[in-house]
Protein backbone atom coordinates (compact mmCIF):
# COMPACT_ATOMS: atom_id res chain seq x y z
CA UNK A 1 0.00 0.00 0.00
CA UNK A 2 1.43 3.57 -1.16
CA UNK A 3 0.53 6.76 1.05
CA UNK A 4 0.30 10.09 -0.96
CA UNK A 5 1.80 12.24 1.92
CA UNK A 6 0.99 15.34 -0.47
CA UNK A 7 -1.71 16.17 -3.28
CA UNK A 8 -4.42 18.88 -3.59
CA UNK A 9 -7.60 16.79 -3.72
CA UNK A 10 -10.07 20.03 -4.22
CA UNK A 11 -7.85 20.77 -7.20
CA UNK A 12 -8.03 17.29 -9.49
CA UNK A 13 -10.97 17.76 -12.34
CA UNK A 14 -12.72 14.63 -11.61
CA UNK A 15 -11.93 13.80 -7.85
CA UNK A 16 -14.40 10.77 -7.68
CA UNK A 17 -12.66 9.51 -10.39
CA UNK A 18 -9.37 9.81 -9.72
CA UNK A 19 -9.32 8.75 -6.40
CA UNK A 20 -11.06 5.17 -7.34
CA UNK A 21 -7.86 4.88 -10.35
CA UNK A 22 -5.49 5.37 -7.11
CA UNK A 23 -7.24 2.56 -5.26
CA UNK A 24 -6.86 0.64 -7.92
CA UNK A 25 -3.23 1.85 -8.03
CA UNK A 26 -2.92 0.56 -4.01
CA UNK A 27 -2.74 4.03 -2.87
CA UNK A 28 -4.33 3.68 0.64
CA UNK A 29 -3.47 6.74 2.39
CA UNK A 30 -3.48 10.24 0.86
CA UNK A 31 -3.21 13.85 2.75
CA UNK A 32 -4.88 16.50 1.27
CA UNK A 33 -3.10 19.73 2.03
CA UNK A 34 -4.75 23.54 2.10
CA UNK A 35 -2.72 26.75 0.54
CA UNK A 36 -5.74 29.20 2.11
CA UNK A 37 -8.28 29.16 4.69
CA UNK A 38 -10.85 27.95 1.54
CA UNK A 39 -8.78 25.40 0.37
CA UNK A 40 -8.16 24.02 3.86
CA UNK A 41 -11.84 24.05 4.83
CA UNK A 42 -12.50 21.72 1.40
CA UNK A 43 -9.71 19.50 2.34
CA UNK A 44 -11.55 18.88 5.83
CA UNK A 45 -14.65 18.11 4.41
CA UNK A 46 -13.14 15.68 1.86
CA UNK A 47 -11.19 14.18 4.68
CA UNK A 48 -15.07 13.92 6.13
CA UNK A 49 -15.80 12.15 3.01
CA UNK A 50 -13.13 9.16 3.10
CA UNK A 51 -12.14 7.26 5.36
CA UNK A 52 -8.41 6.99 3.56
CA UNK A 53 -7.98 10.17 3.07
CA UNK A 54 -6.55 13.06 6.28
CA UNK A 55 -6.57 16.62 5.73
CA UNK A 56 -3.40 19.67 6.41
CA UNK A 57 -4.53 23.26 7.12
CA UNK A 58 -2.18 26.26 5.96
CA UNK A 59 -1.82 29.22 4.44
CA UNK A 60 0.68 28.87 1.52
CA UNK A 61 3.41 31.57 1.01
CA UNK A 62 2.06 32.85 -1.79
CA UNK A 63 -0.96 33.25 -0.23
CA UNK A 64 0.43 34.88 2.72
CA UNK A 65 -0.17 38.69 1.58
CA UNK A 66 -3.88 37.79 2.03
CA UNK A 67 -4.02 36.74 5.77
CA UNK A 68 -5.33 38.95 8.87
CA UNK A 69 -5.74 38.01 12.37
CA UNK A 70 -9.20 36.73 11.93
CA UNK A 71 -6.92 34.28 9.43
CA UNK A 72 -5.12 32.44 12.45
CA UNK A 73 -7.79 31.83 14.11
CA UNK A 74 -10.09 30.30 11.29
CA UNK A 75 -7.34 28.00 10.90
CA UNK A 76 -6.86 27.20 14.74
CA UNK A 77 -10.27 25.93 14.63
CA UNK A 78 -10.06 24.35 11.35
CA UNK A 79 -7.01 22.54 12.67
CA UNK A 80 -8.89 20.82 16.12
CA UNK A 81 -11.06 18.82 13.84
CA UNK A 82 -9.71 15.14 14.32
CA UNK A 83 -9.39 14.62 10.67
CA UNK A 84 -6.63 17.16 10.44
CA UNK A 85 -2.75 15.61 10.83
CA UNK A 86 -1.00 18.54 10.20
CA UNK A 87 -0.12 22.45 9.82
CA UNK A 88 0.61 22.85 6.17
CA UNK A 89 1.62 23.80 3.42
CA UNK A 90 3.61 26.59 5.03
CA UNK A 91 6.94 27.92 4.36
CA UNK A 92 8.90 30.48 2.33
CA UNK A 93 8.42 31.10 -1.88
CA UNK A 94 11.30 33.78 -3.30
CA UNK A 95 10.87 31.78 -6.62
CA UNK A 96 7.91 33.53 -7.55
CA UNK A 97 6.97 35.89 -5.13
CA UNK A 98 3.95 36.25 -5.22
CA UNK A 99 3.84 37.47 -1.45
CA UNK A 100 6.31 40.06 0.10
CA UNK A 101 8.87 38.59 1.89
CA UNK A 102 8.92 39.65 5.21
CA UNK A 103 5.14 38.91 5.11
CA UNK A 104 6.21 35.11 4.02
CA UNK A 105 8.26 34.92 7.09
CA UNK A 106 5.88 36.76 9.78
CA UNK A 107 3.11 34.50 8.15
CA UNK A 108 5.23 31.46 8.39
CA UNK A 109 6.57 31.67 12.01
CA UNK A 110 2.26 32.31 13.08
CA UNK A 111 1.98 29.11 11.39
CA UNK A 112 4.75 27.58 13.51
CA UNK A 113 3.20 28.84 16.46
CA UNK A 114 0.14 27.38 16.06
CA UNK A 115 1.88 23.92 15.25
CA UNK A 116 3.64 23.83 18.38
CA UNK A 117 0.62 25.14 20.30
CA UNK A 118 -1.63 22.22 18.70
CA UNK A 119 1.11 19.90 18.97
CA UNK A 120 1.08 18.88 14.59
CA UNK A 121 3.81 18.80 12.51
CA UNK A 122 4.34 20.77 9.52
CA UNK A 123 4.76 20.46 5.91
CA UNK A 124 7.31 22.92 4.86
CA UNK A 125 6.71 24.33 1.11
CA UNK A 126 10.31 26.01 -0.12
CA UNK A 127 11.61 27.27 -2.92
CA UNK A 128 14.66 29.49 -3.64
CA UNK A 129 14.41 30.16 0.33
CA UNK A 130 16.40 27.54 1.85
CA UNK A 131 18.91 29.55 4.05
CA UNK A 132 15.91 31.47 4.70
CA UNK A 133 13.47 29.02 5.99
CA UNK A 134 16.09 26.72 8.20
CA UNK A 135 16.60 30.39 9.86
CA UNK A 136 12.64 30.71 10.40
CA UNK A 137 12.82 26.75 12.07
CA UNK A 138 15.43 27.28 14.31
CA UNK A 139 14.21 30.88 15.63
CA UNK A 140 11.02 29.52 16.13
CA UNK A 141 12.03 26.26 17.15
CA UNK A 142 9.81 25.06 14.96
CA UNK A 143 11.53 21.67 14.60
CA UNK A 144 10.23 20.65 17.65
CA UNK A 145 6.79 20.19 16.24
CA UNK A 146 8.81 17.65 13.63
CA UNK A 147 6.98 17.54 9.98
CA UNK A 148 8.33 17.33 6.55
CA UNK A 149 10.16 18.71 4.36
CA UNK A 150 7.86 18.37 1.14
CA UNK A 151 8.91 18.38 -2.49
CA UNK A 152 12.33 18.16 -1.51
CA UNK A 153 14.51 21.14 -2.69
CA UNK A 154 17.96 20.58 -1.19
CA UNK A 155 20.84 18.59 -1.50
CA UNK A 156 22.07 15.61 0.31
CA UNK A 157 23.62 17.61 3.31
CA UNK A 158 20.58 19.31 3.79
CA UNK A 159 18.51 15.90 4.17
CA UNK A 160 20.96 14.62 6.38
CA UNK A 161 20.59 18.27 8.64
CA UNK A 162 16.64 17.74 8.10
CA UNK A 163 17.12 14.09 9.67
CA UNK A 164 19.01 15.18 12.60
CA UNK A 165 16.41 17.45 13.31
CA UNK A 166 13.50 14.79 13.37
CA UNK A 167 12.30 16.06 9.51
CA UNK A 168 11.01 13.85 6.68
CA UNK A 169 12.04 14.09 3.33
CA UNK A 170 9.32 13.80 1.09
CA UNK A 171 10.20 12.97 -2.78
CA UNK A 172 8.20 14.38 -5.85
CA UNK A 173 7.49 12.70 -9.03
CA UNK A 174 10.54 15.43 -10.08
CA UNK A 175 12.69 12.08 -9.29
CA UNK A 176 11.61 10.74 -12.59
CA UNK A 177 12.74 13.44 -14.35
CA UNK A 178 16.24 13.25 -16.26
CA UNK A 179 17.81 15.86 -15.49
CA UNK A 180 17.17 15.57 -11.17
CA UNK A 181 20.34 13.91 -10.43
CA UNK A 182 20.41 15.82 -7.17
CA UNK A 183 17.13 14.72 -6.01
CA UNK A 184 18.27 10.85 -6.97
CA UNK A 185 21.03 10.97 -4.88
CA UNK A 186 18.88 12.26 -2.17
CA UNK A 187 17.47 9.41 -2.69
CA UNK A 188 20.41 7.29 -2.66
CA UNK A 189 22.11 8.68 0.26
CA UNK A 190 19.00 8.88 3.02
CA UNK A 191 17.86 5.83 4.89
CA UNK A 192 14.55 5.01 3.48
CA UNK A 193 12.64 5.10 7.06
CA UNK A 194 13.24 9.29 6.31
CA UNK A 195 11.77 9.34 3.14
CA UNK A 196 8.05 9.74 2.20
CA UNK A 197 6.69 10.09 -1.20
CA UNK A 198 4.31 12.32 -2.58
CA UNK A 199 2.60 13.69 -6.34
CA UNK A 200 1.81 17.31 -5.35
CA UNK A 201 -1.23 16.58 -7.75
CA UNK A 202 -2.36 18.20 -9.94
CA UNK A 203 1.27 19.61 -10.41
CA UNK A 204 4.47 17.69 -11.16
CA UNK A 205 3.29 14.54 -12.72
CA UNK A 206 5.94 12.08 -13.33
CA UNK A 207 7.44 10.55 -16.28
CA UNK A 208 5.61 9.09 -18.47
CA UNK A 209 2.73 10.73 -17.33
CA UNK A 210 4.73 14.18 -17.00
CA UNK A 211 2.86 17.33 -18.87
CA UNK A 212 -0.63 15.56 -17.67
CA UNK A 213 -2.39 16.54 -14.68
CA UNK A 214 -0.99 14.94 -12.30
CA UNK A 215 -2.71 12.43 -9.66
CA UNK A 216 -2.70 10.26 -6.97
CA UNK A 217 -2.58 6.99 -8.58
CA UNK A 218 0.31 8.14 -10.45
CA UNK A 219 2.45 8.15 -7.24
CA UNK A 220 3.78 4.47 -8.23
CA UNK A 221 5.60 5.55 -10.89
CA UNK A 222 7.71 7.88 -8.46
CA UNK A 223 7.47 4.66 -5.68
CA UNK A 224 9.06 2.66 -8.72
CA UNK A 225 12.03 5.01 -9.04
CA UNK A 226 12.72 4.90 -5.73
CA UNK A 227 12.50 1.68 -5.55
CA UNK A 228 15.18 1.29 -8.86
CA UNK A 229 17.37 4.14 -6.84
CA UNK A 230 17.40 2.18 -3.59
CA UNK A 231 17.55 -1.16 -5.18
CA UNK A 232 14.88 -2.91 -3.17
CA UNK A 233 11.71 -4.07 -3.85
CA UNK A 234 8.59 -1.73 -4.35
CA UNK A 235 7.09 -3.49 -1.56
CA UNK A 236 9.36 -2.57 1.08
CA UNK A 237 9.22 1.20 -0.37
CA UNK A 238 5.68 1.21 -0.20
CA UNK A 239 5.51 -0.79 3.34
CA UNK A 240 8.00 1.65 4.98
CA UNK A 241 7.02 5.14 3.29
CA UNK A 242 3.68 4.07 4.60
CA UNK A 243 4.83 3.48 8.14
CA UNK A 244 6.68 6.78 8.32
CA UNK A 245 3.42 8.64 7.06
CA UNK A 246 1.03 7.00 10.19
CA UNK A 247 4.12 7.44 12.49
CA UNK A 248 4.77 11.30 11.76
CA UNK A 249 0.94 11.95 11.22
CA UNK A 250 -0.27 9.92 14.00
CA UNK A 251 -2.36 7.93 11.92
CA UNK A 252 -3.89 4.45 12.57
CA UNK A 253 -4.55 2.10 9.89
CA UNK A 254 -5.68 -1.51 10.20
ZN1 LIG B 1 4.33 23.18 -2.16
ZN1 LIG C 1 1.36 21.46 -2.56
Amino acid sequence: MLADTHCHLDMLKNMEVALERARTAGVGLIITIGIDLESSQKAVEIAHQYDYVWAAVGIHPHEAKTVREQTYKELEALAQDPKVVAIGEIGLDFYRNLSPKEVQIRVFKRQIELAKALAKPIIIHCREAIPETWSVLEETDGFCCRGVWHCFPGDVNLAQRCMKKGFYISIPGIVTFPKAERLRRVVKETPLEWLLIETDAPFLAPVPMRGKPNEPAFLRYTAQKVAEIKECELNEVARTTTQNACKLFGINIS
